[in-house]
C-alpha cells in the first residue's frame, strides 16, 4: 500500500478497487467481502507491514455543484473524492469565504468531517451543514446533518469505524471577497494584521500556503519532510488535576503553551511537549524515520524505504518518553491500520 499512502509505507492489500463515482463507491462496498479498507488520499492513516487483507475501495469520485444560493451565501454539495486543496482554490477564486485558511492540506474532501480537519484557526465543523453517508448497517444512502455528525476536535462520528462512507460533503460558505477574522496569531503576523481582521480570501490562501510550506505541511514528492501524515499527534487535552501536574513537573522549563476550553479542559501543546522531552526537529529513529526537520509534530518515512514498524517505534519512543517526563499521555491523530501504538 505503499504507493497509496502519504507515509509511502504499507504492507500489500488483498485487492484494491477504484471508483469513481458515489454509485460506484456504493457497488464495491456492497459486493467487497470483509473487511473492508476505504481509503482516499492516504494523507491520515498509517497501514501496518502486513498490509491489508481485504479490499481497499479507493475513493476517485469528483465535482462540485451548487445546491442553493442568495445574496449573502452559497451551498455546495462536493463527491467525497474531489482532492480537498482544488476544492479550497475553487471557493478561494469564487468569492466564497469558509475554507480559505484550509488550504494546503492533502487529501479527499469526504475526509475532511472525519477528522473535523482544521487549521489556522478554520475547521470544516463550522461550514459543513450535512454528510451524505451509505450505511454498511442498513444498506441505505442519507445525509446526516451536521448536528448530528458528532464534530469535535479532530473528530467525528465517522473517525475509527466502517460503518459509513462518506459520498459527499455539503459546505455552506459566505458571499465575501474577505476572509473570516484571523483567528491564529502566527497567520496574522504573516499577513501583517491584528487576530480578528479581515483580508482578502487570496491573501489568506497565499500566507497559509507559505506558512505551511516552511513547515513541511504541503506535500512535495522533492522534500522528504512531507513524507509524513502531517500531525502525528493530537494536542492533548487535559482536565485540570492533569494540568496542574504538568506545570509542576515543566516548572524549570517555563509556562507550557495552553488554550483553555469552555468547559474547564485545557488543550496543551503536543510539539512543546515532545521537544521539552528531548526529541528535538530531525531527531531519528530506527530504520530511516525520523522527526521532521521542520515541525516536531510530523513523524517522516526520511530515507523513503522505512517501515511502519520502525515509524511506530519511534512514536512509542516519544509517547513514553512524555509521559514519563510530564504525566501527559499522547494520542495518534491518523487512523492505525493493522498496527498499533
Ligand atoms: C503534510 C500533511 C499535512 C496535514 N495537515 C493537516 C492539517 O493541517 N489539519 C488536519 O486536520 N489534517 C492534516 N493532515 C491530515 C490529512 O491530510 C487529513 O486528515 C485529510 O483529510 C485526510 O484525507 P485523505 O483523503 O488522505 O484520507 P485517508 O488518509 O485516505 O483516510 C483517512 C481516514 O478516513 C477514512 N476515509 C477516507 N475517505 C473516506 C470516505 N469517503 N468515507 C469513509 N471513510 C473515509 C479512511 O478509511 C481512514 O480511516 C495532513 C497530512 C499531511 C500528510
Amino acid at each position: 500500500m505503499a504507493d497509496y499512502t502519504t507515509l509511502r509505507m504499507g504492507g500489500p492489500a488483498g485487492r484494491i478497487v477504484a471508483a469513481t463515482s458515489a454509485d460506484e463507491i456504493i457497488r464495491a462496498v456492497r459486493a467487497a467481502d470483509e473487511p473492508i479498507l476505504v481509503l482516499a488520499g492516504g494523507s491520515n492513516v498509517v497501514i501496518g507491514d502486513a498490509g491489508f487483507p481485504g479490499t481497499v475501495v479507493l475513493v476517485r469520485s469528483g465535482g462540485l455543484r451548487v445546491l442553493s444560493q442568495d445574496a449573502e451565501s452559497v451551498t455546495v454539495r462536493v463527491e467525497a473524492g474531489e482532492p480537498w486543496d482544488d476544492l479550497v482554490a475553487t471557493t478561494v477564486r469564487n468569492g466564497w469565504a469558509g475554507l480559505e485558511c484550509l488550504s494546503g492540506i492533502p487529501g479527499s474532501t469526504g475526509a475532511t468531517p472525519i477528522q473535523n480537519v482544521g487549521a489556522y484557526g478554520q475547521e470544516v465543523a463550522e461550514t459543513i451543514t450535512g454528510v451524505e453517508v451509505y450505511d454498511r448497517l442498513d444498506g441505505t444512502r442519507r445525509t446526516v446533518p451536521a448536528a448530528d455528525c458528532g464534530f469535535a476536535y479532530r473528530g467525528s462520528i465517522f473517525k475509527y469505524q466502517d460503518r459509513w462512507v462518506v459520498l459527499s460533503v455539503d459546505f455552506r460558505l459566505s458571499r465575501s471577497p474577505l476572509s473570516g477574522p484571523v483567528r491564529y496569531a502566527e497567520l496574522a503576523r504573516a499577513l501583517g494584521v491584528e487576530v480578528g481582521d479581515q483580508v482578502p480570501l487570496a491573501d489568506a490562501r497565499a500566507a497559509v500556503l507559505r506558512l505551511r510550506a516552511g513547515k513541511g505541511m504541503v506535500l512535495d514528492a522533492t522534500d522528504p519532510d512531507t513524507r509524513s501524515v502531517g500531525s502525528f499527534f493530537t494536542n492533548p487535552v487535559l482536565d485540570q488535576a492533569t494540568y496542574a501536574l504538568l506545570r509542576e513537573r515543566a516548572a524549570e522549563l517555563g509556562e507550557p503553551p495552553a488554550w483553555p476550553g469552555s468547559d474547564g479542559m485545557v488543550k496543551v501543546s503536543a510539539a512543546w511537549l515532545i521537544d521539552k522531552a528531548g526529541f528535538a526537529k530531525g531527531h531519528p529513529g530506527p530504520g530511516g524515520v525520523a522527526i521532521s526537520g521542520k515541525h516536531t509534530l510530523a513523524l517522516t518515512n526520511r530515507s523513503g524505504t522505512a517501515h511502519t514498524g520502525d515509524l511506530l517505534t519511534l512514536a512509542n519512543t516519544i509517547r513514553d518518553e512524555v509521559h514519563d517526563r510530564f504525566g501527559v499521555t499522547l494520542h495518534p491523530e491518523p487512523v492505525l491500520v493493522n498496527c498499533a501504538l
